[in-house]
């Protein structure tokens, strides 16, 4: 890619205001190094979801995608979370390759660098190079960790479209003018006013590091969120809405990582087996769409490596007769998950040889070529080529 048209492209206009032209040189100079450099994208098929209800035999069913796709790509039957069973540590062990035991509602960041760090900071890439995209609206704190010699100047692009429409529609609750809300021009208007307001406490942690959001991707972002609203395909979960907005952000600038963080699935917390089971399946129904942009999208198609797992499993039923309520145990049906990798560089194959989620950073380490010290994790070398 033309350095212009990466400038053209990213709509570094007010940074390059801000920013000392020798950076912006440099990110557009790496931009176009690695224009053809390989892709990650890690999507947490989230939210906790146990083997019995996927990949087992008898769960098969729920996931019609991801079996259809299993024999494409190279499946761990045994992926193991060995750490902290909140949704917020899980998460972090995934993206830095540590165990994290931080606060379990997203109060702190990670401990350790995330992969977001280490890809920026060792390609000196730019802030549209890397995105965290999470249904789960505690994870603004994915990004970056709280190490010094990291953190925020170097993570990822961090958005919360659930968050982001919740308090669109609490708004508008509250004011009386706006307050038909069969109107969707209102809400649309909303978002528009919102996005041009406060990000930070609205879902967005764009470019949090002292500087404004890039008009290009506020542009972008406020069409997808009006498409969303207007759209023929009427997102009507959170997880939807994720979809939407991460395929929005991949078609318009590419970032060459990416973590997708799915969440619907802990609706099961509130006891119903049924609507677990539909999050499932929409989940399957929205990886599958995923694979199908990285297949068809130019930008990722034959270079991108998909790597999809659960953060954590659910409770069994051996010890209480509902153990999808919860995920606290700590026992098999928690623990033990599953990991399908896909895409470029992935061998077709199986293994029950065990992987940790701690793995998993350090095999998107090695798959940028990446060298991430200080990981407790390894790469998981059968997917490599
Ligand atoms: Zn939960």
């Amino acid at each position: 890619m033309l350095t212009r048209d990466f400038l053209k492209l990213a709509g570094l206009s007010i940074a390059q205001r801000i920013l000392p032209p020798s950076l912006l040189q440099l990110w557009a100079q790496a931009a176009d190094a690695q224009a053809k450099g390989r892709k990650v994208i890690l999507v947490t098929f989230g939210g906790g979801v146990r083997t019995a209800e996927t990949f087992a035999p008898a769960g098969l069913h729920n996931i019609p995608r991801l079996a259809a796709l299993r024999p494409e790509g190279y499946f761990y039957q045994n992926c193991q979370n060995q750490g902290v069973l909140s949704h917020f540590n899980s998460t972090a062990s995934i993206v830095t390759g540590n165990w994290q035991r931080v606060d379990d509602f997203g109060f702190e960041a990670p401990a350790s660098a995330t992969i977001f760090e280490h890809f920026r900071k060792a390609n000196k890439a730019g802030p549209l190079d890397a995105w965290v995209i999470a249904t789960n609206k505690s994870f603004a704190s994915m990004g970056s960790s709280s190490r010094r010699d990291f953190g925020v100047p170097f993570g990822a692009n961090v958005v919360l479209p659930k968050q982001l429409l919740l308090d669109a529609v609490k708004n508008i609750v509250r004011k009386p003018k706006d307050s038909d809300l069969s109107d969707r021009d209102a809400v649309h208007r909303r978002l528009e006013t919102i996005l041009q307001e406060g990000y930070e406490g609205v879902g967005w942690t764009i470019f949090k590091g002292g500087r404004q959001m890039d008009k290009h991707v506020q542009a972008t972002l406020t069409r997808a969120l009006g498409e969303f609203i207007n759209g023929p395909e009427a997102p009507t979960s959170g997880d939807e809405l994720t979809f939407f907005i991460t395929r929005e952000v991949m078609r318009e600038f590419a970032p060459r990582l990416l973590l997708v963080n799915f969440w619907d699935m802990d609706v099961a917390h509130w006891g119903s087996y049924s609507l677990y089971l539909q999050a499932i399946t929409r989940t399957d129904r929205l990886t599958g769409m995923l694979w199908d942009e990285v297949s068809q999208n130019p930008k990722y198609k034959d270079n991108t490596t998909v790597l999809i797992l659960p953060e954590l499993g659910r409770d069994g039923d051996a010890n209480t007769a509902n153990g999808f309520l919860n995920h606290r145990s700590g026992d098999p049906s928690c623990r033990n998950t599953w990991l399908l990798a896909l895409g470029a560089g992935v061998a077709k194959g199986a293994t029950d040889k065990p992987i940790s989620h701690v793995d998993v950073a350090a095999t998107a380490a090695a798959i940028l070529n990446l060298r991430a010290d200080g990981m407790t994790g390894v790469a998981a070398k059968e997917i490599l080529i």
